[in-house]
């Protein structure tokens, strides 16, 4: 995923973002379906902490897991 619009911190209104990287046991599985889980990526402002918002790597497992 490329993000391309500017980052900024809704709480502090700093632009300095960084990607933290969920991975290992805490990866997102999709729901009753077998697969492999797919990282959750944050994005995450490096003034203040705020989680602007998370991503999962690989959104195609997710596809039709809500009937
Ligand atoms: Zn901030």
């Amino acid at each position: 995923m490329e993000l391309n619009k500017e980052l900024v911190c809704s709480q502090c209104g700093g632009t300095a973002i960084g990607k933290g990287k969920q991975s290992g046991y805490s990866t997102v599985t999709p729901y009753k379906k077998l697969g492999f889980g797919s990282s959750l990526v944050h994005l995450i402002c490096t003034d203040c902490g705020w989680v602007l918002g998370s991503y999962v790597e690989d959104p195609h497992s997710f596809i039709k897991t809500i009937k």
